[in-house]
């Protein structure tokens, strides 16, 4: 009764706003919440740039899909899959996540939403709640399991100091100083072998 909980940014796929400012080459769009603090602030902007260029969803989701998940993510997950229940937290949108979801095989995501018009132009944005990933870990250990969660973020750290374990993968080394309680793994032999370690000590 094993849960993995896995971040899908920065551990499965590509950082997709980076990544489709790099293939679209609009530079405004590489703007993080490093650069604007206030995520519905960034967020508007965001969805500004994509209208005025006119980029709705069909054309956004052609440049996610040619991004592909990082290289033996998909046998690594498929491993994971094998052994434990995996879901994967994160704060992307389904739109932008379906592409790359499919090229992993359909694992269970959740994650939040866009919202487009008639012409597919993206018009806003829904999170689905507060605090998800931390939520998530909490009621999924509310019905008994034994959840084991990696990520690469500070979105990240609330998600691994709930769950029984919790480990970093490939963070930035601000992260790796500020929370050295984390194992941290940088490729997916490792992140498997301290997924099965923490789960051994979590009984
Ligand atoms: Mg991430």
């Amino acid at each position: 009764m094993r849960i993995v909980c896995l971040d899908l940014e920065g551990v499965l796929v590509p950082e997709i706003w980076i990544e489709f400012a790099e293939r679209t080459g609009i530079p405004g769009l590489r703007r993080t919440t490093r650069d604007e603090p206030d995520y519905d602030t960034l967020m508007k902007y965001r969805l500004n740039i994509l209208a005025e260029r006119k980029l709705g969803l069909p054309d956004i989701q052609k440049v996610i899909a040619g991004m592909g998940p990082m290289s033996g993510a998909r046998e690594f997950l498929d491993d994971l899959r094998d052994a434990y229940q995996v879901v994967i937290l994160s704060d992307t949108f389904y739109e932008f996540a379906k592409p790359l979801m499919k090229q992993l095989g359909m694992p269970t995501l959740f994650c939040h939403s866009l919202e487009a018009d008639g012409e597919g132009i993206l018009v806003n944005y829904h999170l689905r709640m507060p605090d998800q990933k931390r939520e998530a870990v909490r009621r999924f250990k509310e019905l008994n399991f034994k959840v084991v969660a990696a990520g690469d973020s500070y979105n990240d750290t609330a998600m691994l100091g709930e769950a029984d374990g919790g480990i970093l993968f490939h963070p930035p080394e601000n992260v790796v100083r500020e929370f050295p309680q984390y194992p941290v793994v940088r490729d997916y032999g490792a992140l498997r072998q301290e997924i099965d370690k923490a789960f051994a000590s979590a009984r």
